[in-house]
C-alpha cells in the first residue's frame, strides 16, 4: 500500500462530513421550489473543486457556481455534467469557450452584455447581475422600469440567451435590525425589477438571491436556487452566530512535531526575538508556516493540539516552522501528529476561531491553506479516496 499521507503536513477533507453537511441543507430547503446549486469556487474554498463537485454531484446535484472561466473549465474537464454559472465577471473573449463547453456566464452590465454578444460566434447562455445594494457589479435595481428596459435588451441580442437573474446581500450574516431591514430591502428591490422584466416579456428559468447566509437566516422559495458555500464546507457565514443546521466543518489541517528541545531563562525563540523564555521551557517545532496559509498575524496568540492536549503558539511564526510551548504535555516527541485546525480527542480548534483570533472569517482561512500543503482524502465513499 502506497504511504498516501505526506509527513510534513496535510489538510485532511472529510468527505463524510461533506455529504452530511450536504444532506442535512437539502433537507432545509423547500424541495421542489429552491434547488441547491454547490459553490465551488477557489478550488471549492481551499478543499479541492472536482472532489468536492464529484461528490455533490453523486448526491444528485446539477448545478455549480464558480468565480471565472478556468474554474469553470477545470470543472467540465473534471467530469461536471450539471450547469456552471460562473458568478463573477468573466472578457468577452471568453464567449466561445463558454458556449463551446456550456458553460453559462454572468453580464454584469448593459456593455457587457453588447461586448459579449458582439464577440460571440453563436449564443452564450447568461445569468444577468442585478445590484440592488452589493455597490459591486450588476444593473442597477434603482429604476424597475430601467431595469427592465435594459434586461429586454440584453434579451435581444443575437448571441445571447439569458437563463436566469440574480442578486447578491452584501449583510445577510448579520441579524441587527438595520441590516435585517437592509436586506429585506434588497430582496423587495430584486423582485420589482425582475417582475418589470417579465412584464415586458423577459422569462427567467432561474431567479436567485440566497447566499449560505441568507438561507439559513431568511429563507425564502421564491428563491429557484440556493447558491451554497461556506455552509458546505461546516463553516458559518457569521462565526457568533448559531444557525438552524447542523454542519461540521470539513478541513482539518495536520503537520507533525519535528523537533523538541528544553529551552532556559533568557532563552529566545524565532525572529524578532519576541518570547524569551521566563525559565526551562520545552519547546515543539512543527513544520507549518505562513507559507502553508497559516497566518503570521497569529504569531503568539495561537494553540496546536499534541497528544489531546493544547499548547500555546511562541514567537514569530515563520514562513515555514512554528513554535510551541509543550512543557505541560507529557512526553511530547519528534513524530507526535500536531492539529492545527480540527479535533484530537475532546479538543477542538476551528478555523472560525483562528479567524476571530486574526480579525478576518473562516473563508479567508480555508481559502489560504496553500497549494503546498497536500489535500488529503478521507471518509467517502470515493474509492481513490481514504
Ligand atoms: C461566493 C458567492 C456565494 C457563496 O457565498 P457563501 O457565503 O459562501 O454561501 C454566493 N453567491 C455569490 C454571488 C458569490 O460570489
Amino acid at each position: 500500500m502506497k504511504n498516501e499521507f505526506p509527513n510534513r503536513i496535510r489538510a485532511e477533507i472529510d468527505l463524510g462530513a461533506a455529504e452530511k453537511n450536504f444532506n442535512a441543507l437539502k433537507g432545509f430547503l423547500y424541495d421542489g421550489f429552491t434547488k441547491p446549486a454547490c459553490v465551488v469556487k477557489a478550488d471549492g474554498y481551499g478543499h479541492g473543486d472536482l472532489q468536492l463537485m464529484s461528490l455533490y454531484q453523486r448526491l444528485g446535484v446539477d448545478f455549480f457556481c464558480v468565480s471565472n472561466t478556468n474554474e469553470a473549465l477545470r470543472l467540465r474537464d473534471g467530469g461536471c455534467t450539471g450547469d456552471i454559472l460562473i458568478l463573477s465577471w468573466f472578457s468577452p473573449d471568453d464567449a466561445d469557450v463558454l458556449s463551446e463547453n456550456n458553460i453559462i456566464g454572468t453580464v454584469v452590465s448593459r456593455e457587457h452584455a453588447a461586448a459579449l454578444s458582439g464577440k460571440a460566434s453563436k449564443p452564450v447562455r447568461v445569468h444577468i447581475k442585478v445590484d440592488t445594494g452589493m455597490g459591486r457589479v450588476g444593473l442597477t435595481a434603482d429604476d424597475p422600469e430601467q431595469f427592465a428596459a435594459e434586461a429586454a435588451e440584453i434579451a435581444s441580442m443575437p448571441n445571447i440567451s439569458v437563463e436566469g437573474v440574480f442578486t447578491h446581500f452584501a449583510v445577510a450574516d448579520s441579524r441587527v435590525e438595520s441590516d435585517v431591514a437592509y436586506t429585506e430591502n434588497q430582496k423587495l428591490k430584486f423582485l420589482d425589477a425582475v417582475n418589470a422584466a417579465e412584464r415586458l416579456g423577459v422569462r427567467f428559468k432561474h431567479m436567485h438571491f440566497l447566499n449560505s447566509a441568507a438561507t439559513m437566516y431568511s429563507y425564502d422559495s421564491r428563491s429557484t436556487l440556493a447558491r451554497l458555500g461556506i455552509v458546505l464546507y461546516g463553516l458559518r457565514p457569521a462565526y457568533s452566530l448559531h444557525i438552524p443546521v447542523a454542519i461540521e466543518p470539513v478541513m482539518s489541517l495536520k503537520t507533525v512535531v519535528s523537533h523538541v528541545k528544553t529551552v532556559h531563562k533568557g532563552d529566545s525563540v524565532s525572529y524578532g526575538r519576541t518570547f524569551t523564555a521566563d525559565g526551562d521551557r520545552v519547546i515543539a517545532t512543527v513544520p507549518c508556516g505562513y507559507a502553508d496559509g497559516y497566518p503570521r498575524l497569529l504569531s503568539g496568540n495561537c494553540e496546536a493540539l499534541i497528544r489531546g492536549k493544547r499548547a500555546k503558539g511562541v514567537g514569530k511564526i515563520c514562513m515555514d516552522q512554528m513554535m510551541f510551548d509543550v512543557t505541560k504535555i507529557d512526553g511530547v516527541s519528534a513524530g507526535d501528529e500536531v492539529t492545527l485546525i480540527g479535533r484530537d480527542g475532546s479538543e477542538v480548534i476551528s478555523a472560525d476561531v483562528l479567524a476571530e483570533a486574526c480579525g478576518t472569517i473562516g473563508y479567508e482561512i480555508v481559502c489560504g491553506i496553500s497549494k503546498r500543503v497536500p489535500r488529503v482524502y478521507i471518509g467517502g465513499d470515493d474509492p481513490e479516496a481514504d
